[in-house]
């Protein structure tokens, strides 16, 4: 069945015809089409058109779609059963590995999302502290529990108000723009003793991508120890993307907890949070804070979460790193001749390019840029079989499978597009 079928019946049963918003293509004037199958760095649709994905998965597929070893560790697994509700081998092994790749992750616990991640996170740090407010970045998106659907990032940038999510909750949290020391010291000036935590994407991925400036996340991090505050790295991208340690290594600030998703299950739904001994063991069953899910610590997404850790770790994070920035800056350069004004930002296999005249180092700046002519770069590169993300407000990943072969004939696409 074709893309265009599919779509008509799937509006008939979910809002937009998709089960998250953003795949509706709605920011580029398009339509989405279905996936048949993945491999390697190419995705397939229902009509058998292949494409070069740059997407994966929206960050999980570090390793490319369909890891040998990731799929040989899942079907091992599936093949002993497919979830136990009971403890298994496989949460202790990934766990293991995870403390050892970021060591400030002393203990933690297996969620099924990023989403559940970042919200047991700011319950943790309520309970901790006996706090309540939580300083937050102007679009930066940490899912979509309550509390962080204030000025968040992504697809909620659609939803300004976030009808359903009441003011009463939301007035617990305090903003601030990206890269902005000031405006957290202020919140801290005003109502230090009231603040659990700051959350912060410490490499930001959902208003494109935007680095932290110098001094940044080293003065998050002398705030909340001044005021008793906890710091939370938001790492369900960054998580080893920007580094096998994530961000906290490549930047060398060590936060109080961590939430980890994406690449950490291998292509299943997995989201980890976790911090110091003594702050995580006020979880319950040891502590009186309350979490728990029935299909946490799935042996299956245990599984290829694993396998996917130890891949990983036999890769050349420096070398896709440096393909990466040549590849991003010659695409910036393709579009520059074309007459485009753009900006790039990159850190190890992650960019944006932006279609502003000016750096992008916030929010507001993010959003200045010309999503029209993203979207006729977005629709010239799908119509040549490249999978771009479909917003300009998104980053673009790249894989340890991706060839040179593929990434030429990206810029070739791209050398076709006319404005
Ligand atoms: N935090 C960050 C930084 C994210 O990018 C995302 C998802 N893109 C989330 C949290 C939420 O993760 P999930 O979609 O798995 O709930």
């Amino acid at each position: 069945m074709d893309s265009k079928t599919l779509y008509a019946r799937a509006q008939q049963l979910m809002p937009g015809g998709v089960n998250s918003p953003l795949r509706a293509c709605r920011y580029v004037n398009s339509e989405p089409v279905f996936i048949d199958r993945a491999a390697g760095a190419y995705l397939w649709d229902v009509e058998g058109r292949q494409y070069i994905d740059y997407v994966l998965s929206w960050g999980p597929m570090l390793l490319g779609h369909c890891d040998p070893e990731v799929a040989e560790a899942v079907y091992v697994a599936v093949n002993k059963g497919t979830s136990y509700g009971a403890p298994c081998e496989g949460e202790v092994s990934l766990a293991e590995e995870i403390t050892k790749l970021i060591p400030s992750m002393e203990m933690m616990r297996m969620v099924s999302s990023g989403t559940e991640a970042t919200m047991s996170a700011l319950r943790l740090a309520r309970g901790y502290t006996g706090r309540d407010k939580v300083v937050k970045f102007i679009g930066n998106y940490h899912g979509h529990n309550d509390a962080f659907l204030a000025a968040a990032g992504s697809a909620a940038q659609a939803v300004p108000g976030t009808p359903g999510v009441p003011d009463d909750i939301v007035k617990h949290t305090l903003l601030a723009h990206y890269n902005d020391l000031e405006a957290v010291k202020a919140h801290f000036k005003e109502s230090g003793d009231e603040i659990a935590c700051v959350i912060v994407e410490p490499a930001a991925g959902n208003m494109g991508l935007v680095l932290p400036e110098d001094g940044f996340l080293q003065g998050l991090r002398d705030l909340c120890t001044k005021h008793g505050a906890l710091l939370i790295f938001d790492e369900v991208i960054t998580g080893f993307r920007v580094s096998l340690g994530g961000a906290q290594q490549r930047y060398g600030i060590t936060p109080d907890l961590t939430t980890l998703g994406k690449i950490i299950g291998g292509g299943f739904p997995v989201g980890c949070y976790g911090g110091k001994k003594e702050i995580m063991e006020h979880m319950a069953p040891c502590g009186g804070v309350f979490q728990a899910g029935t299909l946490s610590g799935n042996p299956v997404a245990m599984a290829a979460g694993l396998a996917t850790l130890k891949v990983l770790q036999k890769r050349d994070y420096d070398a896709l790193e440096a393909r990466t920035r040549e590849f991003a800056t010659a695409l910036t350069g393709i579009l520059k001749d074309k007459g485009q004004a753009v900006t790039l930002n990159h850190i190890a296999s992650a960019f944006t390019i932006y279609f502003s005249e000016v750096p992008v180092t916030n929010m507001a700046e993010s959003s200045a840029c010309n999503g029209d002519l993203y979207a006729t770069f977005w629709k010239q590169m799908q119509a040549q079989g490249i999978n771009l993300a479909p917003a300009g407000f998104e980053c673009a990943f790249t894989s340890f499978v991706h060839t040179d072969e593929d990434l030429e004939k990206t810029l070739e696409a791209a050398r076709n597009v006319t404005f």
